[in-house]
C-alpha cells in the first residue's frame, strides 16, 4: 500500500527570533513568530505524513492554544508523530520546497537533510530539501518578511 501527503506552512519572520528550519538554526537577523520554535519545514512535514495518513493536521494534534507547545522543538513533534501515528507505515522518500528571501540556504541544505535524515532514520538519497527565493514578489515572502515550506511525501507499508 503506498500513499502520497503533502503539507505546507508559511511563518511570519521577525527580529530577535532564531530561525529553526529542519531542526538546524540559521544565522539570521529575523525569526519565525510562533508558538512553537516556527520550524516551518518540519511543519509542513508533519502535516505532510498526517495528510498521507488521513489523521488529520498538525494543529489538531498539537493545538497551539495548549501551553505544553509553548516553545516547543518541532523535531520532537515530528518524533512523536514518527513513533506514534507512522506505523505500520514508513517514509518511501520527502521532497520539500523552503522559499524564504533572505539569508540564502544553500549552505545548510545538506546539514538540514542530515538532521531529517537522523531524526526520520532514513537514507539521505530518500531526503531532497531545496530552497528558492520568492524574487522579491509575493508580498511578505519576497519582502524578508515571512518564510514558507511545502513538502510531498510517498509513505508504504
Ligand atoms: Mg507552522
Amino acid at each position: 500500500m503506498i500513499r502520497v501527503g503533502t503539507g505546507w506552512d508559511l511563518h511570519r519572520l521577525v527580529p530577535d527570533r532564531p530561525l529553526v528550519i529542519g531542526g538546524l538554526t540559521i544565522p539570521s537577523p529575523k525569526g519565525a513568530l510562533a508558538h512553537s520554535d516556527g520550524d516551518v519545514l518540519v511543519h509542513a512535514l508533519i502535516d505532510a505524513i498526517l495528510g498521507a495518513l488521513a489523521k488529520g493536521d498538525i494543529g489538531s494534534h498539537f493545538p497551539d492554544t495548549d501551553p505544553a507547545y509553548r516553545g516547543a522543538d518541532s523535531m520532537e513533534l515530528l518524533k512523536t508523530v514518527i513513533e506514534e501515528e507512522l506505523p505500520p507505515y514508513s517514509i518511501t522518500n520527502i521532497d520539500a520546497t523552503i522559499i524564504l528571501q533572505t539569508p540564502k540556504l544553500r549552505e545548510h541544505i545538506d546539514a538540514i537533510r542530515e538532521n531529517l535524515s537522523k531524526a526520520l532514520n532514513l537514507p539521505l538519497e530518500a531526503i531532497s530539501v531545496k530552497a528558492k527565493t520568492a524574487e522579491h514578489v509575493l508580498g511578505e515572502l519576497g519582502s524578508g518578511d515571512a518564510i514558507s515550506a511545502q513538502v510531498s511525501l510517498l509513505i508504504s507499508g
